[in-house]
């Protein structure tokens, strides 16, 4: 019987939305296959799936090549947040270009389809807004984001030039600032980041004035849109924005996170990062259209249950 479960491996499978998917592809009765050099990841995040009949994992970095029988692949892995994937920058770009090759030469062997998580960093710093897939993007190719963002690009181009190639039935997704329980605490993301000051009564640190803008997607509603698009017809192979495309200034953010713990925390600022993307927001239009899919997750609600799963976290430390 085992055999006539789907076999899907997903890379980078013990981080934040890599856990997250692992467990909605588990439940789903598929067996799943968790590949992970636990960089950023952590087993912990896949405790609740160890004893599942249908779950393994294996110690791997995906720069090597993977032998394994599949039929789908979710390509995950590569650190996500700027303070991560600067640490190792030519480990970020071998991660997502050597990983890219790997995961696609292990697609065309096995016929696998495969996934790519691709992200709104492609767009850099844009110059239209919001930014649709057409959007060529405005990156710098020699700065400290260049890692991540030409990396994810390469892997891109590496994508459909397998599907052109090779006829691989490819899914790429660009995704947008997500957020959710299981973020790591110190990776650095401003959502994780002010939780986690705020909870600690410590300042909150807005970067520039905090006039910037982000677009928050609560982390469940992007893992239904990574089933359905993997579900969709061999000719649709994006690239697709996925992403909330409620809008809020950082320092609303910050606002709103102080009032849902009830912090006494109180704002500093602190310089702007190098290449810090003024204004980021999706166009799902696409999206809406091929996934019947939209978010519903409110910020608000989505930012609860962030913070209680933080409360709980720091109580069981
Ligand atoms: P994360 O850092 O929590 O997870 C990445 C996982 O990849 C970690 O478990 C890490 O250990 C693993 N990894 C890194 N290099 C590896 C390698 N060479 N071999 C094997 N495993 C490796 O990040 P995340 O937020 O879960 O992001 C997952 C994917 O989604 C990434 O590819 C990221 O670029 C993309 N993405 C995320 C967001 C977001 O807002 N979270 C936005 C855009 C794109
Ligand atoms: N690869 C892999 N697993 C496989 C098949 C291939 O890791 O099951 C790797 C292999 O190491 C190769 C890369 O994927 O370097 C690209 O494979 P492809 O078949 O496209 O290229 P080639 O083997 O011809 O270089
Ligand atoms: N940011 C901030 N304070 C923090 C962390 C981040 O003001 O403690 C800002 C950051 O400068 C950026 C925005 O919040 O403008 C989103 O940052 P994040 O690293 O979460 O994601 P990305 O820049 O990749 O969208």
């Amino acid at each position: 019987m085992e055999h006539l479960r789907k076999r899907v491996l997903v890379t980078g499978g013990a981080g934040f939305l890599g856990s997250h998917l692992c467990k909605r592809l588990v439940a789903n009765g598929d067996d799943v296959l968790c590949v992970d050099n636990y960089y950023t990841g952590q087993k912990k995040n896949l405790e609740h799936l160890m004893g599942a009949p249908n779950f393994e994992m294996l110690r791997h970095d995906i720069t090597f090549p993977l032998y394994v029988e599949i039929d789908e692949i979710y390509n995950l892995a590569c650190p996500a947040s700027p303070i991560h994937y600067q640490f190792d920058p030519v480990q970020t770009t071998k991660t997502s270009v050597h990983g890219a090759i790997n995961m696609l030469g292990l697609a065309k062997r096995t016929k696998a389809k495969i996934f790519q998580a691709s992200t709104s960093e492609v767009y850099g710093n844009p110059n239209l807004h919001p930014q649709n897939e057409s959007y060529w993007g405005h990156v710098n190719p020699i700065g400290s984001r260049a890692c991540y963002d030409e990396g994810k690009r390469c892997a891109e181009t590496l994508f459909f030039d397998y599907h052109r190639q090779h006829g691989l039935a490819i899914k790429v997704a660009r995704i947008f600032n997500t957020y959710g329980p299981r973020m790591h605490p110190n990776d650095g993301r401003v959502v994780s980041n002010f939780i986690v000051q705020a909870l600690n009564n410590a300042p909150i640190t807005i970067y520039g004035d905090g006039s910037q803008s982000r677009a928050f997607c609560y982390v469940d509603d992007m893992i239904d849109a990574f089933i359905s698009l993997m579900e969709t017809p061999e000719n649709i192979t994006g690239p697709v924005n996925l992403g909330n495309p409620e809008e809020t200034s950082i320092l609303m953010l910050a606002q709103k996170i102080i009032d849902l713990t009830d912090s006494t925390s109180k704002i500093i600022y602190q310089p702007l990062p190098e290449d810090d993307p003024i204004q980021r927001c999706p166009d799902i239009r696409y999206a809406e259209e091929i996934l019947q899919w939209r978010p519903s997750t409110k910020l608000e609600d989505g930012l609860k249950k962030t913070i209680s799963f933080f409360r709980e976290f720091f109580r069981n430390r």
